[in-house]
């Protein structure tokens, strides 16, 4: 559907660059084409307008929006939720109707998608990250796991379809064949490189099982795995080739991503430079996976580091094309032109290290919004919806942690095509860290998609399939 976006005449420059790149976003995730000069007008099938006096409006079919949004400075949090009613969907609005008026769809969106409340949360936590009770839906009491940035999109949608009745319900995947993404990625905190820092290392993990997580079994099944360790046995948290051939096996895209720095404690304790810790990258490369930056702790306590960071890898020979910041500590207004300067094509760290769910309310791809230069930046945000260590894993283990992820999952599922990330790490599996019923969540998942039309794949091979969905909307340079 050809969709003509009119603008009001009070809307401000940067007021209308922020609708419109919702817009933008709305047209790439439902296959629409965007026009937004008067000259295009006229070739629109359907109009969406902010004029409210009648007289204003063409002879095509045209839905009127509320001018509910306003710009406001970075400091001032978003409004409080209303809570809104449509059909069988329960949501809230950022910024409520005049009552019988259509929201304020495109300023619903942009309020989601570009996190604006983040930048007024000023609280970081112990790590220097915004912690989620700060966060908006934390505040307001919603639920994470609504992606309420799509659902304005369905709405939206179901509004359009009201006045173009062959258009379809459903968002449209730029590949046809497949009806979800998912992009499957693991960061790499841990290599067993030595043999007492392995050894350490067990000895640790058993006793957070131990005293924290209360699993004596676990634990007790880890110090007798260091016990036979020191004897000469296997090393359990040597879980990454057995994953690397596991995957490569049922040929599914992966991203793995490697700390390439040793600058904080926080960092990994394995040095890149290692020729075996580069013969196991070039064997990831071998098996068709992808290797990324995971971006160091500090990588954007300065402004270069990060650029940096990819720098170590190319001078490696490896072509990174992005990551996922490591502890997720970071900020959108640092990460964002800190990402840009490395020459990133996606990122995948926008999600909560507390909780799964939602973070920008959008369970798909799209290049976040720089508040700084008023545009799109020139990278795809990949939304982390799920990290293992966030699943439940209580008495009833497998069943619990699956249950849960496969709610998120459906969710994403059932509004659109997808372009979420997922992680495990590599010492998820085999319970040498975590609980096994950690790792076998994830292949039970895997088993899942294959017979549901979803796709796994790397970060990096979503955004070859994809990105000219954005560029065709003007959201990414060609
Ligand atoms: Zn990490």
């Amino acid at each position: 559907v050809r969709i003509y976006l009119q603008f009001q005449s009070s809307q401000t420059r940067e007021h209308r660059a922020r609708l419109g790149y919702a817009f933008r976003l709305f047209c790439a995730i439902y296959g629409h084409q965007p026009l937004l000069t008067p000259e295009e007008a006229n070739s629109a099938d359907i109009w969406i307008t902010y004029w409210e006096d009648e007289h204003q409006l063409g002879t095509r079919p045209t839905l009127q929006l509320s001018n509910g949004y306003t710009p406001r400075l970075a400091s001032v949090p978003a409004p409080a939720p209303w809570p809104f009613r449509c059909g069988d969907e329960d949501t809230v609005l950022v910024h409520a109707p005049k009552s019988g008026s259509e929201p304020d769809w495109f300023g619903e969106i942009f309020e989601w998608v570009s996190c604006a409340d983040e930048y007024s949360v000023r609280k970081r936590d112990m790590f220097g990250r915004i912690p989620f009770a700060e966060s908006y839906v934390a505040r307001h009491k919603l639920r994470v796991d609504i992606p309420y940035a799509a659902v304005a999109m369905r709405l939206l949608q179901k509004a359009l379809c009201r006045l173009v009745p062959n258009a379809l319900l459903q968002p449209v995947c730029p590949i046809p064949s497949t009806s979800h993404f998912v992009v499957n990625t693991h960061d790499v905190d841990y290599l067993p490189v030595g043999y007492f820092s392995s050894l350490h290392r067990l000895g640790k993990n058993a006793a957070i099982s131990l005293l924290i997580r209360h699993r004596p079994g676990l634990a007790a099944k880890q110090a007798r795995w260091a016990m036979g360790m020191a004897l000469g046995g296997h090393n359990p948290l040597d879980q990454l080739p057995i994953l690397m051939s596991l995957e490569a096996r049922r040929r599914v895209g992966t991203s793995y991503f490697f700390l390439v720095v040793q600058y904080h404690r926080r960092d990994g304790n394995y040095d890149v430079s290692d020729p075996v810790v580069l013969g196991l990258m070039r064997l990831l490369e071998e098996h068709g996976m992808e290797v990324g930056v995971h971006g160091s702790y500090t990588s954007l306590d300065e402004p270069s580091r990060l650029a940096s960071e990819f720098d170590v890898l190319r001078r490696h020979g490896f072509r990174p094309a992005g990551g996922r910041q490591h502890w997720l500590r970071f900020t959108l207004e640092r990460v964002i032109p800190a990402l840009e300067k490395a020459g990133a094509s996606y990122d995948a760290s926008l999600g909560w290290s507390e909780t799964a769910g939602f973070r920008a309310g959008a369970c798909f791809a799209f290049p976040p919004y720089s508040f700084e230069r008023e545009q799109p930046a020139n990278f795809l945000e990949i939304p982390l919806i799920i990290m293992d260590a966030v699943l439940p894993v209580g008495v009833n283990g497998l069943a619990e942690s699956y249950n849960k992820a496969m709610q998120i999952l459906s969710i994403s599922q059932r509004y659109g095509w997808g372009g979420i990330s997922l992680l495990w790490h590599p010492t998820a599996f085999g319970g040498g860290q975590y609980p096994e019923e950690l790792g076998e969540t994830f292949w039970r998942l895997l088993d899942h998609s294959v017979h549901s039309g979803e796709r796994w794949v790397s970060a990096a091979g979503f955004v070859r399939a994809v990105a000219q969905r954005y560029v065709e909307c003007g959201l990414l340079p060609a």
